[in-house]
Parts: structure tokens; sequence; C-alpha cells
């Protein structure tokens, strides 16, 4: 997979090279490139936003400065859209990633929420593109212009709270993305069985490793007990009793007919 990442603040990703994403990348599984908007820039002072047309606090990230380095990074001739074109502006999508398309992503807070759903889809694709949004946001035409270029354009809200920039939620998608990717994990069923994972998603039971006891606390028995039915069923009923407590969205999500008896008592 070819990863390449726009922001005013490159060097933010320099800490990709650690862990097993470093790994990953000293193996050729994924390429990691970080590029400086300014790099696009022709003025003195190097800049990238203005003014917000209609008025208000702050900047606005400039379409011409972004659309010149993301025309390089895609391979892409300018274009005009015409005036009675009509512009796509949906704000984000789920549909199938097509391998051989690239997909460009914009972190942005009033978009959609980022899930393990999307980051599975992703993990499909050989290229993406994240633009790191700054200031205000970037100019609403960006993603729409590109969309009418046929560019797969996504973009996803990593939660509900306002970051000053889009660098922490590319690094949090990416981080869910690259983990999914075929060969990226030592063991692979360490990706299966987790919470938001597979038809069925709930949250994870709890973990325990050695000893144990410790400070007092005993490991629940039944996880000693070597007795493999026991233990699944102990965890998937603490795994629906989480997430009925905690994320009864998900537990309302079910698809019924893959409940078991003891499941529906839980
Ligand atoms: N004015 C915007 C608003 O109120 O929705 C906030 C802009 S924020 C200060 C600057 C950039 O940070 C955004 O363009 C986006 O790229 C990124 N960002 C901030 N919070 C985010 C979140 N929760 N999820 C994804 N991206 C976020």
């Amino acid at each position: 997979m070819k990863i390449d990442i726009v922001s005013v603040f490159p060097e933010y990703f320099e800490v990709l090279n650690l862990s097993l994403l470093g790994k990953a990348q000293a193996k050729g599984l994924v390429t990691v490139q970080a590029h400086n908007l300014r790099d696009w820039t022709h003025d003195v002072h190097h800049s990238v936003d203005d003014t917000p047309v209609g008025g208000g606090a702050g900047m606005v990230m400039k379409p011409e400065v972004w659309s010149e380095c993301l025309d390089d990074l895609l391979g892409l001739a300018p274009a005009i859209i015409a005036a009675d074109a009509a512009v796509d502006d949906a704000v984000a999508d789920d549909a199938a990633v097509d391998p051989s398309r690239p997909v460009l992503i914009f972190p942005n807070p009033s978009a959609p929420l980022f899930t393990q759903q999307d980051a599975t889809e992703l993990s499909h694709a050989d290229h993406l593109l994240f633009g790191c949004g700054r200031y205000e946001g970037y100019d609403a035409r960006i993603p729409q212009y590109y969309r009418a270029q046929g560019v797969d354009v996504r973009e996803y809200s990593i939660g509900d709270y306002v970051l000053n920039g889009g660098e922490v939620a590319v690094s949090v998608m990416l981080e869910a993305i690259t983990r999914l990717m075929p060969g990226f994990m030592g063991n692979p069923a360490s990706i299966v069985e987790e919470s938001y994972t597979g038809g069925n998603a709930l949250l994870e039971h709890r973990q325990y490793t050695k000893p144990a006891e410790w400070r007092g606390l005993r490991v629940p028995d039944v996880l000693l007990s070597g007795d493999h039915g026991k233990v699944d069923r102990f965890r998937r009923d603490e795994a629906l009793s989480k997430t009925s407590g905690l994320r009864p969205d998900l537990i309302e999500g079910l698809d019924c007919t893959q409940l078991d008896k003891a499941d529906r008592k839980t």
C-alpha cells in the first residue's frame, strides 16, 4: 500500500517510522510519505490560508494550493467544473474500495464517524492520500472538485471533539487501517478477535495474564479450568453484558439470527 500525507507539519509523521508501522515499511508492505503543503505555494510567505468568505473568525485553507499539490500527487491535470454540473456534496462514502483507484481522505470533525468497518474497507486500497486540515478547515470546494474528477473522496471525523489539525486524526486512521493489511500483524488471529470486529461486533471481553493471583485479585476460575467451551461462553457473556451496558447502540445493531439461546439469556 502506498500512503501519501499532506500537512503543513510533515515532521509530525516521523513517528510513523517506529513500532509495527516502521517494521511494515522496512518489509516493503507499505510506503508512507509525508509532504509539506507549503512546497506548492508561490508567494514569499508560503501562505496556505485566507480569510473566510462571508466573514467570521480564523482562516480557511486555500483551494489553489491544495489543488496544485493534489493534482501532482494524483497525476491529474487541472480542470474547470462546468457551471451547470451537478456537484456531489456527500461528506463520506462507505462504498467498497476499488483497489485500482486512489482514495483521498480528509479528516473533518463535522463528517461521519470513522469506524472499524471503514478501516477494514480502506485496508484493501493500494493508494491512500490523506489531507490534513488546519485553522478553520479547508475550502469546501476541494473535496467537491476531486469527486467531480472521479476520485474516491472520503471525509471522516475521529470523534465528537475538535482538534487543532488533521495530523492526529490521520495518525489514528492510518494506524487502524494499516494493522488490518494482510501480513502486517505477526499473529493474524489477533485482529479477528477484537472489539468492533466481525459480523456481530461487540466490545471485547476483559483480558488477563499470569499470575492467576496478583495483589489479592484472582483471575476468574473458569479461565483456569482448561474447558474451552466454558471459557468461550464466559467471554461471550462478558462481551454481551459489557456491550449492553456501555454501547447499547451496538446491541441494537446485532443480527438476531446470529445469536444463540445462551446469548439471548445474557
Ligand atoms: N472549524 C472546524 C469545525 O468547527 O468543525 C474545526 C477545524 S479544526 C480546528 C482544523 C482541522 O483539524 C480540521 O479541518 C480537520 O482536518 C482536523 N480535525 C479537528 N478535529 C477533528 C476530528 N474530530 N476528526 C477529524 N479531524 C479533525
